[in-house]
């Protein structure tokens, strides 16, 4: 092990016994046992560790949603600054995500990463990780691991981490996923994406944060499952979804589903006040 790693040990120690308490955490199990569908038609296990806001609002975790096939590896929606601790609490094994598809280079969407590299790192994971991101994201991704644990980025491990850029309107496989990109209206120092992943068989779209855009219609059409920023009911806030807006273009949206996410506070205090499905941190379901 390297010195840069001794330079992070008080962190390790802590991360040791992280690895094996991390399917002791009660609360994981909710997630089992709250699966809702018809056990016939189930294939993918969509469990939202994190459905809050940059903010914290609601006391929520930041964006994390984890898609389980029953064949295969899980993987990532976004990586907020809070996700180890989401998976964790979820009892979700950090360790078996083979692949983290971020939406956007916000904190609330990647900052998870470098906490999640150095689980691995310490809790002898052996699988290669993939990062699938914007363009900027391996630059990104290696200053924002500078920044908060020096040294890390160039440290020994025993896995190796692949970083691929995605630009809006491309697609690309990884761990037998396809993704596909379209442009996020979301100023965030590189491109952002909404994002539809065919993923076990199934079609899940993902606005990550934007403004309304036209290409929700193409993230949306078919899709088993949209999951759709709603910041906000109706209050103007740049670059971001309001429920308003998804209500306004309602007839584009060509999903099966949706559900809401990345609430503020003032959606949450409004949760009675329509009749859209809407993540809480832990809510699965299988599609
Ligand atoms: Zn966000
Ligand atoms: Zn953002």
């Amino acid at each position: 092990m390297c010195a840069v790693a001794g330079r992070v040990s008080g962190t390790v120690g802590m991360s040791g016994a992280g690895c094996r308490a991390a399917r002791q955490d009660v609360p994981g199990r909710h997630a089992q046992n709250g699966v809702v569908g018809s056990a016939d038609q189930l294939t993918v296990t969509v469990t939202f560790a994190g459905s809050g806001d940059a903010f914290g609002s609601g006391g929520r975790f930041q964006a994390c949603i984890h898609l389980r096939p029953d064949s295969a590896a899980p993987v990532l929606l976004d990586c907020g600054a809070t996700s180890l601790t989401a998976l964790k609490r979820r009892g979700l094994d950090p360790g078996e995500v083979s692949v983290v598809f971020v939406s956007h280079l916000h904190g609330d969407h990647f900052g998870g990463l470098p906490f999640l590299v150095l689980d691995g790192q310490f809790c002898g994971r052996a699988d290669p990780l993939t990062v699938v991101g914007p363009p900027g994201t391996t630059a990104r991704l290696h200053a924002a691991m500078e920044c908060m644990f020096p040294g890390s980025s160039a440290a020994r491990r025993e896995f190796a981490i692949r970083v691929t850029e995605l630009a809006p309107g491309s697609t690309l496989q990884a761990a037998g996923v396809e993704a596909a990109a379209w442009a996020a209206d979301h100023p965030s120092g590189a491109p952002a994406l909404c994002l539809r992943l065919t993923v076990g068989g199934k079609v899940i779209g993902y606005t990550g944060d934007t403004a309304w855009t036209g290409f929700l219609a193409q993230v949306a059409a078919g899709a088993d499952l949209l999951i759709a920023e709603a910041y906000y009911r109706d209050k103007p806030v740049p670059y971001h979804l309001r429920l308003a807006d998804l209500e306004r273009h309602r007839d584009e949206l060509a999903s099966r589903r949706i559900i809401l996410t990345h609430l503020s506070a003032d959606m949450l205090n409004e949760q009675d006040q329509h009749n859209y499905e809407t993540a809480s941190d832990g809510l699965a379901l299988r599609i």
